[in-house]
């Protein structure tokens, strides 16, 4: 039976939401359960920030439409901009091979969690029925993110982990082994490069009680009716892409969108995912 909590019933955990919370549990807070809009920008220069954003969003927008049979010579005459015809020739001609596999594209799941739901929006689940179990993600940031930050990006966990759980259906009616799992992050702008993750069933026990202790630890916090307990991250560099930084008075101006890229790049920088990469998780 859940406990009672000041999160919203409506409140779903996403990887996002447990990202925010690691990353600062005031960020957490101030998003999901005081669902504070705030205008502050995430990064300079705005216009190319914003471009970057359309771009990852219309590139995703053009592999479901590949994958829901589309053909690409149609496709390609809607491309207007040379970057993105760039990452869509990168796709075409060393995308992963879905040869065998039954493919679905921006398909959602959920599973229980927390007496909420845990849920994930994949950009590609590429399923051999009983055999494996192809989790894409694509990465449309201009540089490729460091593989230790895909590590431990809560991703990475979330994504396999919810495979497993409520993967069945897509699997033959047969439930997901942890083992049939492979996790891969695909960037347009490194097309021989992806990252793998395989999967098996000792990362997902671990999984299992990491996401149920951030869960219980978020409940827990969310009862507290008189003063915050969603403390502010230690770490200042993280609020400089933070549109909140000036309600909690780290500071005014957004950080640069060149410097934020080059930390993704560092092995043991681990700071704010931009929403761009986030894309995956918008609607079409
Ligand atoms: S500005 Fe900093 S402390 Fe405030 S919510 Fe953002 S990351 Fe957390």
């Amino acid at each position: 039976m859940p406990q009672s909590t000041n999160l919203p019933t409506s409140f779903q955990f996403s990887q996002s939401s447990l990202q925010d919370f690691v990353d600062c549990p005031r960020r957490f807070e101030l998003k999901y359960l005081r669902e504070l809009a705030w205008p502050a920008i995430e990064a300079e220069p705005v216009l190319e920030h914003e471009q970057l954003m359309q771009l990852g969003s219309r590139f995703h927008q053009l592999i479901h439409q590949h994958l829901s049979g589309i053909p690409a010579e149609r496709l390609t005459q809607t491309i207007d901009h040379p970057n993105l015809t760039r990452w869509w020739h990168n796709y075409l001609d060393h995308g992963p091979d879905f040869s065998g596999f039954q493919v679905s594209s921006e398909i959602p799941l959920s599973a229980a969690l927390g007496g909420h739901r845990l849920i994930a929006k994949y950009d590609v689940l590429a399923i051999k029925p009983g055999e494996q179990a192809l989790i894409i993600d694509w990465k449309t940031s201009r540089k490729k993110t460091a593989r230790q930050w895909l590590q431990e990006s809560l991703q990475t966990s979330v994504y396999p982990y919810l495979l497993v759980q409520a993967g069945a259906e897509l699997n033959g009616g047969e439930g997901v082994l942890p083992e049939q799992v492979e996790m891969i992050y695909w960037f347009p702008e490194a097309p021989s490069e992806p990252e793998r993750f395989s999967y098996n069933a000792k990362q997902y026990t671990a999984d299992h009680d990491r996401l149920t202790s951030l869960s219980e630890q978020i409940i827990a916090l969310g009862r507290d009716e008189e003063q915050s307990p969603f403390r502010l991250t230690a770490d200042e560099r993280r609020c400089r892409f933070c549109v909140y930084r000036s309600l909690c008075e780290r500071g005014e101006g957004a950080g640069d969108l060149y410097e934020r890229e080059e930390l993704l790049l560092q092995e043991e920088e681990l700071v704010f995912e931009l929403d761009f990469e986030q894309i995956g998780e918008m609607e079409y």
